[in-house]
């Protein structure tokens, strides 16, 4: 997977400007939403295994926080940057926008590959980092939450380090948790989950069956690999898989139990056996009825958009197709279900998870799977009808709902003083 040909930030403001004027949104108000409103970045040292003194450099960027505080992941990534941040704090406002949730949008990254630090430095480097921006992070301020290299342990990390900083324990202050702490049922499948109700609402619009559909996923980790359990168990095929490492790929389908055993093991799904080796590119350019990119931005560009064979390209990375690929592929009629649509399940069982927190109350996963399922179905319905009325593509149709009700959330506000 290629990274940073395209400026992820610049793409998302291509994206955000293309709804802003159809909304004919007011000019500062333009201007004040297609920016970041806080950034903040730090370097910071880490006592390695060996004895040495590392630095390391994390961000954390809100982009705005006018319906509610600022919500969104952190990402342990060695190509990350604080343009990727800023698109993806852009992102996280639109995306809780669409579903509707009370938060604003905020991201958060440090740059490190995680495979290559032991579990103590991981630990001590995340401590850190939580210590670094935790005069911006709060329960009623901002909240971050697992994303690409961080998991409910980091978070239980952050939340500690917070607590231990304020004399008590704070629960609330992050989501992703471990269950044992505070966390929430089902909030670790919850963006697959999220997504393949999307995914079934947009296949029966598109008269398409899940049940033997040919599936493609770029990506293995937590979304990418839940998303292949749970479809498979709706009786689709999968027939490619490929991660950072490359992929295989089988037009019979791939035994997932034997992939997930490989990937175990190894940390990759490349060289597993049951399948032809493939490589990134050519994996996203396989026959098959849907494509689910599910790693990282950028994958899907003008380079390859028409040679992408799927019928639906449904978006569980943030970022994966670029505005220029979208164009291409509207052209060619392929559906493209996107990120701040398909992947919105994961914010919404964190929210989910901060209010059980808040309340101290919490509900069983069968109830939240129901409250996840509502929400998706409706925020579905939402996009999909302004879509049809004006005759666009998704993607514009949930830009024009997000942009438009935190527009006039500021409206109502009022600029201060
Ligand atoms: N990192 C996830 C995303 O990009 C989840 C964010 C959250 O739960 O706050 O949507």
């Amino acid at each position: 997977m290629t990274i940073h040909t395209e400026n992820a930030y610049h793409n998302a403001q291509k994206q955000f400007d293309i709804a802003a004027d159809i909304l004919n949104l007011d000019g500062g108000y333009r201007r004040l939403l297609r920016v970041p409103h806080r950034e903040f970045a730090c370097n910071f040292p880490v006592k390695m295994d060996d004895g040495q003194i590392r630095i390391f450099t994390g961000y954390r960027v809100q982009h705005n926080t006018t319906r509610g505080p600022a919500k969104g992941g952190i990402r342990y990534h060695p190509d990350t940057d604080i343009d990727e941040v800023r698109a993806l704090a852009m992102l996280m406002s639109w995306k809780c926008a669409v579903v509707n949730i009370p938060y604003g949008g905020a991201k958060g990254a440090v740059v490190v590959d995680p495979a290559l630090l032991s579990l103590g430095e991981i630990e001590r480097l995340t401590r850190r980092y939580a210590t670094e921006i935790s005069f911006l992070i709060g329960p009623d301020i901002d909240i971050p939450a697992p994303d690409i290299g961080t998991n409910a342990q980091i978070m239980a990390w952050i939340m500690d380090t917070y607590s231990m900083h304020r004399g008590h324990t704070v629960p609330a202050v992050v989501t992703g948790k471990p269950i044992n702490i505070g966390g929430s049922h089902g909030r670790n499948e919850a963006t697959a989950r999220g997504l393949v109700y999307i995914l079934r609402e947009a296949c029966e619009g598109a008269n398409i069956s899940i049940a033997g559909a040919r599936v493609v996923i770029q990506g293995f980790g937590n979304v990418g690999g839940t998303s292949a359990r749970l479809l498979e168990e709706m009786g689709a095929k999968i027939v490619g898989v490929a991660d950072r490492g490359g992929g295989i790929a089988n037009t019979k389908g791939i035994d997932l139990r034997q992939l997930q055993a490989h990937y175990d093991k190894t940390g990759t799904v490349a060289g597993a056996p049951g399948g032809d080796t493939v490589s990134n590119a050519e994996l996203l350019e396989l026959p098959c009825d849907i494509l689910i990119p599910a790693a990282i931005e950028n994958q899907i560009t003008a380079r390859n958009a028409d040679r992408i064979k799927a019928k639906i390209v449904i978006e569980a990375a943030n970022g994966p197709t670029t505005p220029d690929a979208d164009t291409i592929l509207h052209d060619r009629g392929v559906l493209v279900i996107p990120d701040i649509l398909a992947n919105a399940g994961g914010v919404t069982v964190s929210y989910f998870e901060w209010v059980q927190g808040l309340q101290e109350f919490f509900w069983t996963e069968r109830e939240v799977n129901a409250q996840l399922e509502r929400i998706m179905v409706n925020a579905f319905e939402q996009v999909n009808t302004v879509a049809q009325a004006r005759r666009m593509p998704l993607r514009t149709a949930a830009y024009l709902l997000a942009v438009d009700r935190t527009a006039q959330a500021y409206i109502t506000r009022g600029i201060y003083p």
